[in-house]
């Protein structure tokens, strides 16, 4: 269930604090109270709250002031300040106004237009949760394959990118997998398409629970997959890579055509690496590995051909 609207009240005096809080519960909303400045800064940093009721005249701050942080903290985009102000104190709520408070309630003023305006603020942070949602969901679609639910080739090219920037500057190993489905065409030819997007998905699910946290799997094609380890080595990338080749080819995969059975062949490559200087060039290599896997009779793993960088002879320039 949603967390409850929460509106922190702060105010230095007592009688208002109790007055508000007592409207707002009858009117179904959490509260949370602060007599300072200081209180306010502490608990609405550690404490969920979604509208402010602030007084401008605090004893150790002004209003003004705390509306001013809160409203240019980032993880506060969505919540919603109200001052309270003096009724004489035109400038004052220009001055809020302008530094960030979203509206403001003259002293002494009325409870209905108080939880009028909480209303109109209310539709204003659900408006702007609604659209955070909207915007993470979309971000996430961006970045994700729709049939298997992996990352996609885009969000993989950038995230190796990333990392193989990070691994040179550090020189931290870093490995890539790139593992394509055997004679896929055929499970197509002779079962459909459908049935193929089956596969595609069971075996996405076996990379996915195979993994560890800080592995990255996309589908890097049609029928083809790539799973990148950051502080992985060659040795370790190519077992995991054995494990997986190993699991496919045991799993049977349930689909409409009864259980299907499918292996794969894993090319495999690994930085630092004498003659790797880009991140594309770790790709080539996995692809050259993953034809040599092809060549070789599929449904095994081949890793890039080890090089002794004592051996590597410079080249005049
Ligand atoms: P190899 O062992 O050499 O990899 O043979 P293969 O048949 O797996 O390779 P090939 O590249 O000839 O065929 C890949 C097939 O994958 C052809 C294509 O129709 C199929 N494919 C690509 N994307 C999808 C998809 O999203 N769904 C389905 N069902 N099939 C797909
Ligand atoms: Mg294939
Ligand atoms: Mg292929």
């Amino acid at each position: 269930m949603a967390r409850p609207f929460t509106i922190a009240i702060v105010d230095d005096d007592g009688a208002i604090r109790r007055l508000v809080r007592l409207f707002l519960k009858r009117a179904g909303y959490e509260t949370l109270e602060c007599t300072t400045g200081g209180e306010a800064r502490e608990a609405l940093r550690t404490q969920a709250w979604d509208l402010a009721v602030l007084d401008r005249r605090l004893p150790d701050l002004d209003g003004v002031v705390l509306a001013n942080e809160l409203k240019s903290n980032p993880a506060f985009r969505a919540r919603y300040v109200i001052m309270l102000t003096g009724e004489d104190e035109q400038e004052d709520k220009v001055e809020g106004l302008e530094l960030g408070a979203d509206d403001y309630i003259t002293k002494p003023f009325q409870y209905p237009e108080l939880l009028a305006r909480i209303r109109a603020g209310k539709r204003i942070v659900d408006l702007q949760n609604e659209l955070i949602e909207a915007n993470k969901r979309l971000e996430l679609l961006s970045i994700t394959d729709g049939l298997t639910k992996l990352y996609n080739h885009r969000y993989f090219q950038d995230e190796l990118a990333r990392a193989f920037d990070e691994s040179l500057r550090y020189q931290r190993p870093l490995s890539l997998a790139i593992i394509d489905i055997d004679f896929f065409k055929k499970v197509n030819d002779t079962y459909g398409h459908a049935v193929g997007d089956e596969v595609l998905r069971h075996v996405s699910a076996l990379f996915r629970d195979s993994i560890r946290s800080t592995d990255l799997a996309a589908r890097y094609g049609g029928e083809e997959f790539a799973v990148m380890m950051p502080e992985t080595e060659l040795d370790d990338a190519i077992a995991f890579a054995e494990k997986i080749r190993s699991l496919i080819e045991s799993t049977p995969i349930p689909t409409q055509s009864g259980e299907l059975k499918a292996t794969v062949s894993i090319g495999v490559s690994s930085v630092p690496h004498s003659r790797i200087h880009y991140a594309k060039e770790v790709v080539v290599a996995a692809d050259k590995a993953l034809y040599r896997a092809k060549k070789g009779g599929r449904n095994q793993v081949q890793a890039e051909k080890r090089r002794d960088p004592s051996r590597v002879t410079k080249v005049a320039s």
